[in-house]
């Protein structure tokens, strides 16, 4: 079980930055999905409210309906049952048909690939795309696309953003020619945002950096963010093992000397990746997880009563090959959240 606390000092730091970066508040659309990254739907949904953000990204319509109340606008990027119908949510289309399958009324943001390939029309379907949505009776509320390579030095994000600008003039045009609004146009997600100099999209749809990374070639952009999550763990029981003495699965710890053992309330089945001998683990206040770590609980050289397990998952992330994103949602709901 442990415990998760959210650094609300943190969390604000970072939305400053990032609404600098965007030119506004009101230009940052927090990307909410699986959980808010683990950090907690509710908990992150409502501090940023707090702060004053206005819109947020989320996978699912039940995700939505939960933070209805919170946002002006919320995207979905992944739904595909229109149970609840809110003036406040805009559906992601990524296809014709599946333009076909979205009730009257319904806001919806058309998604263009740009050169991802994953998902979204292509762009000679613009047209066709946009006299559905009016055949349709839907509400044609924002177009958009996603950059494949953002996180790396290369050219590859300036062609994508370029085709992308070619698309805006196209899309305008059309809608000129229908009487038709200008939908809000996005593209960048957190690492596109920073490679921007000059943020020109009506807004950002921002998932990781709010939560204080950015998993960017680092000669790109090194905005100040902090981690806002840390990992806590109470402790279960305490022994002493004697030299030789072994602990948990395997036995894959061997104790030195003597020394005294805890047990702690985390283990991989709240989202804690499994460590074993080949990953040794060593947390900030610099105690080291001993041997595996089990389902629900580890061993650690301590008798504190709690003990932090990470505040930063970019070290963790190391050691299991993976990225940052990953350590993060991959932390259990049932865990309880605290914010400081
Ligand atoms: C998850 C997601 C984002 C956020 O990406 P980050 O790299 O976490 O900022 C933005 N846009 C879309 C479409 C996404 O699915």
């Amino acid at each position: 079980m442990g415990k998760i606390v959210i650094n609300k000092t943190n969390l604000f730091h970072n939305l400053e930055i990032i609404s600098k970066q965007a030119k506004g508040k009101e230009k940052v659309a927090i990307v909410l999905k699986d959980n808010a990254y683990g950090h907690g739907l509710l908990e992150i949904a409502k501090l940023s409210n707090e702060f004053g953000i206005k819109k947020a990204v989320v996978q699912t319509l039940d995700e939505a309906i939960k933070i209805e109340k919170l946002f002006d606008e919320i995207l979905i990027l992944a739904e595909d049952i229109f149970h609840t119908y809110s003036h406040t949510f805009h559906i992601a289309v990524n296809s014709l048909e599946q333009l076909e399958k979205i009730p009257q009324n319904w806001n919806i943001h058309l998604k263009v690939d740009t050169g991802m390939h994953r998902n979204g029309i292509n762009k000679n379907q613009l047209k066709e795309a946009i006299d559905g949505i009016c055949k349709r009776n839907l509400k044609f509320t924002g177009l958009f696309t996603h950059y494949r390579s953002a996180d790396v030095l290369s050219t590859e994000f300036y062609w994508q953003k370029a085709i992308f600008g070619q698309i805006k003039k196209e899309v305008k045009s059309i809608c000129e020619q229908l009487f038709l609004p200008f939908p809000k146009f996005h593209s960048a997600n957190s690492s596109a945002l920073f490679r921007f100099k000059d943020y020109d999209d009506d807004f950002a749809r921002v998932g990781i950096a709010t939560y204080g990374y950015l998993e960017s070639d680092t000669i790109i952009t090194n905005p100040d963010l902090k981690p806002i999550l840390s990992l806590w763990a109470k402790k279960m029981a305490t022994r002493t093992l004697k030299k030789g003495e072994k602990v948990g699965y395997g036995g894959t710890y061997e104790a030195k000397e003597e020394m005294c053992v805890s047990t702690y309330d985390v283990g991989y089945g709240d989202g804690f990746f499994r460590l074993n001998e080949s990953h040794k683990y060593i947390t900030p206040k610099g105690y080291e997880v001993l041997g595996r770590v089990s389902m629900d609980n580890l061993s650690i050289n301590s008798d504190d009563e709690e003990v932090c397990l990470f505040d930063d998952a970019k070290n963790l992330a190391k050691i299991h090959n993976t990225i940052s994103y990953e350590i993060v949602t991959a932390l259990k709901p049932h865990i309880k959240k605290e914010i400081k």
